[in-house]
Order: structure tokens, then C-alpha cells, then sequence
């Protein structure tokens, strides 16, 4: 088949309701992936610190990561290697809104299984990437906002939207080195005041070297709230120090 006509197979598979972005096949409930995509692409039990491959758990951190004291969790659903995981960059990119909720499904399913295993607190509310109103009117919609949203209502815990604001616009991030990322998120984020939050929970779509939550997460500290952990769709983590 040409690349063309695997094209179009591509487009119209996708226009259509209830088949699997990946494989095509139908779908009883829903858009987006199937069961059998998700599964593939899913993260296994990984470090919760730097996503490394864990033979057996708990606990949930590999031996160099056991070690720190300062830590975030990291939760995450999906190997961003694996073709369900780069279909995480496909909602901000190709604006394939049905992708959300079987990826979002997963990711909650995972949030609650580390909660049920005393790993993570309960955050009082969710906090997602805010975007810089320039680029919000370039892409006409906040990726990490929907996602934040999505998980918001599946578990109860309220999406603080308003809360962090993007005052500053940057320039990308994936062509910059550790220094100049944090160089270029500096005094990236305003925070409100007096929100009454003590302790919320980052959103975002992918992770990986983890600057930008990072740099969000101080900006929040100086405002008193703490960040007890980031939930992202999709992991390509790559930690400095493994
Ligand atoms: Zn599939
Ligand atoms: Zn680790």
C-alpha cells in the first residue's frame, strides 16, 4: 500500500467514532484506543523517582533513588517509547481530543492503584501547565487543562485552573540544555494569591526531562503550596543522575 493510500486508510480511520487510533479495530465503548493498544504501550512497575524498570515492588524506588530525601512521585501511565505513549503528543499536535479519555482512564487507574498502596497522598486539588495567552490563541486550547479536567471529574479532586498562569512567553524547550530550560522558565509563572491551597498535584501530558513542572512547582512553593506530585499521561523521563 503507498504511503499515501496508508494515509488516507490513517484519516478515515480516525474520522470515524469508536475505532482504535492505533490498530483500527472497533470499539464497543468510546473513542480513541483499544484495550489491547493500551495495554502495550502501558507503563509496567517502574521507579516512581526516575521510571526505571523495577524487578519487584515495593518499594517503589530504585536503589539510587531510595536514597534521596527529597522527592516527588512521578505518576504516569504510559511508556512514551511505546506508540500508545506517543499518542500523548497527539492531543496537543493533532488535536485528537478522543485520545484523552482510555489514556486519562489509565492514568486514574494507576493514581488510585499507588493510593491504595499508601505511596502518594490525596492532593487537594490539580493543577495543570498553564499556557502562555499568546500560544493559547495560536493552538486555541490548553492540552494539560483538558487533561487536568478529564481527571478532575473521574476523581473528585477539583481543578484549580485559575490558580498558576503563564505571565512570560518562552521559547520551546526541547532544543535547550538543562541550564538554559530553567534560564528560560525563570519568572515564567505567576501564582495567585491567597488561594487557600496548601498542597496540590501537577498535570501535564509528558514528561521528561520534568524542568518545566519543576520551575512551576517552585514558583507554587513560594506561595506556600506545596507540590506533593506530578501525574503525566505519558513518560519519557530522563533523569540527570540515574
Ligand atoms: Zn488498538
Ligand atoms: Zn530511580
Amino acid at each position: 500500500m503507498s504511503i499515501l493510500y496508508q494515509t488516507l486508510d490513517r484519516l478515515v480511520a480516525v474520522s470515524l467514532p469508536n475505532r482504535c487510533y492505533l490498530c483500527q479495530q472497533p470499539l464497543h465503548q468510546g473513542q480513541g484506543l483499544c484495550e489491547t493498544c493500551c495495554t502495550d504501550g502501558q507503563l509496567g512497575a517502574v521507579c516512581l523517582h526516575c521510571h526505571k524498570p523495577l524487578a519487584q515492588t515495593p518499594p517503589h524506588r530504585c536503589g539510587h533513588c531510595l536514597s534521596r530525601k527529597r522527592w516527588r512521585p512521578v505518576i504516569s501511565a504510559f511508556d512514551y517509547h511505546q506508540p500508545a505513549g506517543r499518542c500523548a503528543a497527539l492531543i496537543k499536535t493533532q488535536h485528537q481530543w478522543g485520545l484523552i479519555a482510555p489514556m486519562v482512564d489509565r492514568l486514574q487507574q494507576r493514581i488510585l492503584f499507588y493510593h491504595a498502596q499508601g505511596v502518594i497522598g490525596w492532593p487537594q486539588a490539580l493543577v495543570s501547565v498553564p499556557m502562555h495567552r499568546r500560544r493559547l490563541q495560536q493552538q486555541g486550547f490548553n492540552h494539560a487543562h483538558l487533561i487536568a479536567q478529564a481527571l478532575s471529574q473521574r476523581l473528585g479532586v477539583p481543578h484549580a485552573f485559575t490558580l498558576a498562569t503563564k505571565v512570560k512567553a518562552t521559547r520551546p524547550q526541547h532544543r535547550l540544555s538543562g541550564r538554559e530550560r530553567r534560564q528560560n522558565l525563570c519568572g515564567a509563572y505567576g501564582i495567585e494569591a491567597n488561594s487557600g491551597m496548601s498542597q496540590v498535584a501537577l498535570v501535564d501530558d509528558i514528561i521528561t526531562t520534568g524542568t518545566t513542572l519543576a520551575m512551576l512547582a517552585a514558583s507554587l512553593g513560594k506561595q506556600g503550596i506545596a507540590v506533593s506530585q506530578y501525574w503525566t499521561l505519558a513518560s519519557a523521563i530522563q533523569r540527570v543522575s540515574r
